[in-house]
């Protein structure tokens, strides 16, 4: 499953939307995301760069904070209250992990949930949590992203048995309760979990979120498993100008020999969770807008 190509199709479909509503309610309806970074770290800006970048060219305002390392507690909850009562702002993104001296569960519970793109505040989480009741306002942009993907290629849960390894508050988790709500039958493996090896070799559905290379084996997936990566690590790679690689928590190239469908890393799961995270701004602006 190509998630680039599929990012590619959706930031072509938000950028059309964008246009649209501009066009209908004028300039004060295009879709503004905040994005803060507090300190230095490498992967973090990579990642607020290319979530920047992917708004400009689709129409959506992007306001960019970056805080230096030693911010404190009060002054980041006081730059989110701000953009808390923006007009212009509709999604507000506060890029993890922040530095060790502060409480993140503070500040993103201070983030209004209708401004909430991230999906993290417990309002949300709690929401996804629960069947037949109020739905989220927002849903984590990499979980929704896996499950766009799967959609887009017509890879149906329903009935499945879906393995997803990883129960992380911002991937494992919400996507098994997703697919839950979809009628998956989900099994989730976690660090402490007894011969993970076994679950997947009953999986439909492979779905691995747990930060180690490679470590879903080919001798583990079911013939025609749908195998989804979410995995990003960096290994040492002396061929490589910076010295480094990117590979999943799947070995790829043994697995593409028994799957049905999988996706790369990278070029699969990544792209994806940036273009859900335009469609989430897009939706938190039109909740402003009279329907047109
Ligand atoms: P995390 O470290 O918060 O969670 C890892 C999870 O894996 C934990 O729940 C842990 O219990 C589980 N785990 C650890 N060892 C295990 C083992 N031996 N067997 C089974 N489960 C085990 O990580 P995260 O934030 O959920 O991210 C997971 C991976 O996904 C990382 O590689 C991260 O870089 C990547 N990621 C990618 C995207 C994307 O857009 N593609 C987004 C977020 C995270």
């Amino acid at each position: 499953m190509d998630g680039k190509a599929t990012a590619a199709a959706v930031r072509g479909e938000v950028a059309a939307e964008v246009a649209r509503l501009v066009d209908a309610h004028g300039e004060t309806a295009r879709p503004g995301l905040a994005v803060v970074i507090v300190g230095e770290r490498k992967d973090s800006q990579t990642y607020v760069r290319a979530k920047r970048r992917a708004c400009e060219e689709v129409g959506i305002s992007s306001f960019g904070f970056e805080l230096p390392e030693e911010t404190t507690q009060e002054a980041l909850q006081d730059v989110v209250r701000e953009l808390n009562a923006r007009q212009d702002v509709h999604g507000i993104l506060v890029q993890l992990p922040l530095p060790e001296h502060i409480d993140d569960e503070k500040v993103l519970d201070g983030i209004e949930i209708g401004k909430d793109v991230d999906g993290f505040h417990p309002l949300n989480i709690g929401r996804l949590c629960m069947s037949g009741r109020t739905p989220p306002l927002f849903v984590p942009c990499t979980p929704k992203g896996c499950v766009e993907l799967m959609d887009r290629y017509g890879v149906d849960v329903e009935g499945k048995n879906v393995v997803v390894i990883g129960r992380s508050n911002i991937v494992g988790l919400p996507l098994a309760m997703l697919l839950l709500h979809r009628n998956a039958t989900v099994t989730i493996c976690h660090s402490r979990t007894r011969d993970t090896s076994a679950k997947v070799k009953e999986a439909d559905i492979v779905v691995a979120a747990c930060g180690i290379p490679k470590f879903v084996d080919k001798s583990w997936l079911k013939k025609d498993a749908v195998v989804v990566d979410v995995g990003i690590n960096a290994v040492d790679d002396p061929s490589k100008k910076r010295g480094y690689r990117l590979v999943g928590d799947v070995d790829y190239e043994g697995a593409a020999e028994v799957a049905s469908f999988i996706t790369p890393v990278p070029g699969g799961v990544g792209p994806m969770t940036i273009a859900m995270l335009l469609t989430n701004t897009v939706e938190a602006c039109k909740r402003h807008l009279p329907a047109k």
